[in-house]
Formats: structure tokens, sequence, C-alpha cells
């Protein structure tokens, strides 16, 4: 297994922002997340999973622990009408597997840059639909680091989030498709979706998607907007014109940067309309 030292994880990020891990490892099995998890624990030495690193921020200072990357967990495969897959496969891979297998129901996932592990995690989706409403079971790796399968019910899904973070590792999970006779309309709504994005999302910039999540009843964005936020700046971070609730990596920005920028924008809105905005993405 490759275990890469003083790695620099601004490489593994959507952001580009961060400084390194003491240890980045690469597991291409369980056996070695098992190992990985329980050194770490031997030597009282912190771990940190990633998966794809879209929904992150990583402080300057970096991480003095090891960092177990999941990218090459990524085994894909179907019994029936359900889809198997290591928590390291990509959303872009379950998309096109769906395509090639004529699975359809996860087209609403396009243009998430997740891997399935983070997906779960973050309870990832759009509006009206989450990779909670596709999931039929997960396996975790528990506290003693035994396999445990659960039922969909068990995972504690809510918006944006899971009650997966209690375990250690996510292994896998089976997604349930919708078997269809052409793969035709698959790829029309997942043109479609990504479409969309490309209308209401900023494009060019390293980003890490919605920084916040939409307080009941009312989105980030159109907080943010109103309360003036759009186009601040703070070293090489911006809050997007575009879509306010996006802070973009224009210049060598800095965790401190976007850590600024978050304050500020969170300052303003509650400042304006007495609400607190929770953060979706995560900060290590
Ligand atoms: C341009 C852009 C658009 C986006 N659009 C959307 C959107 O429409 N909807 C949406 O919901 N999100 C969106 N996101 C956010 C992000 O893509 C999702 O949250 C995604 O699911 C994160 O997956 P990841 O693999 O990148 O997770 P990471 O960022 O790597 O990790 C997220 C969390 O999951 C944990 N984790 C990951 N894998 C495992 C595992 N195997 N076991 C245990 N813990 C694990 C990490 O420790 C971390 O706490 C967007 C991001 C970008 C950059």
């Amino acid at each position: 297994m490759v275990i890469k030292p003083n790695e620099p994880l601004a490489n593994h990020t959507t952001l580009k922002i961060g400084g390194r891990a003491a240890f980045f490892a690469e597991p291409e099995n369980l056996c070695e997340v098992k190992e990985l998890i329980g050194q770490a624990r031997e030597k009282s030495q912190p771990f940190f999973v990633l998966g794809a690193g879209s929904n992150l921020l990583v402080r300057d200072e970096g991480f003095n622990g090891i960092v177990i990357s999941t990218w090459k967990l990524n085994r894909i495969s179907r019994t029936g009408k359900y889809l198997l897959a290591e928590s390291g496969v990509l959303v872009s891979q379950i998309l096109n597997f769906g395509v090639k297998y004529n699975l359809a129901g996860f087209e609403f996932l396009a243009g998430i840059p997740g891997s399935l592990g983070g997906v779960l995690l973050m309870n990832s989706g759009v509006k009206e639909k989450s990779v909670s409403h596709v999931v039929a079971g997960i396996k975790v790796l528990d506290e003693n680091l035994e396999e445990v399968e659960l039922v969909a019910a068990e995972a504690s899904f809510s918006y944006r989030s899971s009650g997966l973070s209690r375990f250690p590792f996510v292994v896998s999970a089976s997604l349930e498709a919708r078997t269809v006779e052409r793969n035709d309309e698959i790829k029309e709504i997942i043109n479609a979706q990504i479409l969309e994005r490309i209308k209401g999302q900023p494009r060019g910039y390293p980003s890490a998607g919605s920084i916040f999540k939409n307080p009941v009843g009312d989105a980030a964005g159109r907080l943010i907007e109103s309360a003036g936020c759009k186009g601040w700046r703070r070293g090489g971070a911006i809050v997007s014109d575009k879509h306010a609730n996006f802070i973009l990596n224009i210049d060598h920005a800095t965790a401190a940067d976007v850590l600024g920028l978050i304050d500020k924008v969170q300052e303003a809105v509650y400042a304006k309309f007495s609400v607190n905005l929770d953060l979706e993405i995560k900060i290590l």
C-alpha cells in the first residue's frame, strides 16, 4: 500500500487549499483500511477518511495524523436491480455504470463531484431528492473494526447529514435502481442536470460547492445575496457573483481567507435576518 509522508492536501480537495498531512495512505482493500485504523489507534494518532475532497476545507496548518484516501477502493458491480459499490467509487462512475447496464434512478446525483462514501456521509443530493432515497443497505466498520451491515433506516439520514459519522469507516453500499429497456432516458436526464448546473453554478475556479446548509424554508444563497455579500473578497477567496453560497478560490486562497469570509458572511446574514447559517462543508 502506498503511504506518502508530508503530502499536500490541497492536491486532494476541490478547493485546492490546505496544508500537508503527516501521512497520506491509499489502501487498496478493506484489510489495509483496518490495519491503518488499528495502527493509528495504537499510536494514538488521529486519522481522517478522505473521499473526493469535494466538501472539505483543509486548514493551512494541515493535519498531523494519517489521512486515509478511499480513491483506490473503487469496485462496482450489480446484482439484479441493485448496484453495489465501494465507498471510493465516484458519482460519475455510478452514473456511467447505470448507463452501461440500464440502471436508472441515480441521475439526480449528476454533477456532484463526490465519492459514494462522501455522498452517504453528507446525504448528498438536490432539493427534492438525496442519496437516502436510493440506498438499500450500507456496510460500515464499527468501533471494533468489525464489518456491520446496516439497512438504510439505521443510517439516520437527514438534510445533508447522516448518522454514519459515528462509524470509523463506510465500506460500501447497495443502491436500488429501476431497470429500463434503453439508456437514452438516463442519458437525457443526466445531460439536463449538468446543463442546469452550468447555468446556475460558478465554474472555472476551485470551490467546495455550497458552503452553508439551507435554513429551513429558505435558501442560504438568497440570504447571502440579500445581505449584500456577493463579490466580497478576502485574499484569494471570493463570494461568487453567480451563486452566493459558493466561495471560490480565485487566486491562491488560503484556508484563513475562506474562514474569514465565512465569518463575515455569517455575521452579515445574522445582522440582517437573525438567521444562523450552519456550515455544510467539513473543516479539517
Ligand atoms: C462544484 C460542486 C458542486 C456540488 N454540488 C453538490 C450538490 O448538488 N449536492 C450536494 O449534496 N453536494 C454537492 N457538493 C458537495 C460535495 O460534492 C458532496 O458533499 C459530496 O458528497 C462529498 O463527497 P466527497 O467524496 O468529496 O467527500 P469528502 O469531501 O472527501 O468528505 C466529506 C465527509 O465524508 C467523510 N467520508 C468520505 N468518505 C468516507 C468513508 N468511506 N467513510 C467514512 N467517512 C467518509 C469525510 O471524512 C468527510 O467528513 C458539490 C461540491 C462541488 C465542489
